[in-house]
């Protein structure tokens, strides 16, 4: 297990301004610590079960972070403590985030989620939709939430140029959506996995999610 040196190597190779999520899904709990002690703190979970157990046993000073596609009827049991949720994906799971933060008396950080990738499996919201939302001042209908940034992921391909199109085109929104906002809070940039940060990077990526590189291969028949 090569999991501090990985972690220490990526890091160290990266900007200042860029920050990473460590991407534990499907890893257990005792590599999360060997990142842990190493002094890293902000890890990406997408199950929700798999968070909740994570987040129980697991030091409390860990910024955890929900980056997959959430159901509306478990988001209340991670609203009381996920420092982000990278996913949001339709208004819906907006509106009840916001009410499960104003229950709990919480302001979540959120990021849109835009659907960037030619594949149709990706979720989130159209660059028209984001646009939308923004120039109509929709923010201002959820107390609950603050808007932090987008979200993106691009086509699973070799392809570097397609890559690189979609990666610019979340950039521009990310831009355009700053300006209109006007709040210094918008300042997440969510793009870039394993096999594509270096060009997300270059397109303004300032939060990587970021697994295999620094735990491995994820074994999907795993027990946590
Ligand atoms: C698993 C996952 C990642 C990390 O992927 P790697 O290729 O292992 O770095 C990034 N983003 C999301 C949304 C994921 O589910």
């Amino acid at each position: 297990m090569y999991i501090k040196e990985n972690l220490i190597a990526l890091l160290n190779s990266l900007p200042p301004n860029v920050q990473v999520v460590a991407t534990s899904k499907t890893h257990p709990t005792d590599s999360i610590m060997e990142a842990y002690s190493v002094g890293h703190r902000i890890f990406g979970e997408n199950k929700v079960q798999e968070l909740l157990v994570k987040y129980n046993s697991l030091p409390k000073d860990i910024e955890w972070h929900f980056i997959g596609h959430l159901q509306t009827n478990k988001i209340k049991q991670i609203v009381p403590f996920v420092s982000l949720i990278h996913g949001v994906d339709s208004l819906k799971v907006l509106d009840e985030i916001n009410k499960q933060a104003l229950k709990c008396d919480r302001i979540v950080d959120c990021l849109l989620q835009v659907h960037i990738a030619k594949e149709e499996t990706k979720f989130g919201f159209s660059v028209d939709e984001v646009s939308q939302f923004f120039l109509s001042h929709a923010y201002n209908q959820y107390p609950g939430i603050r808007i932090r940034g987008l979200m993106g992921m691009a086509t699973n391909s070799d392809d570097l140029d397609l890559v690189n199109e979609e990666f610019a085109s979340i950039n521009e929104l990310y831009k355009q959506c700053r300006e209109i906002f006007g709040d210094s809070k918008f300042s997440i940039l969510s793009i870039g996995m394993s096999g594509d940060y270096n060009i997300a990077i270059q397109h303004g990526g300032n939060l990587l999610r970021i697994g295999t590189m620094i735990f491995g291969d994820r074994d999907y028949g795993h027990n946590l």
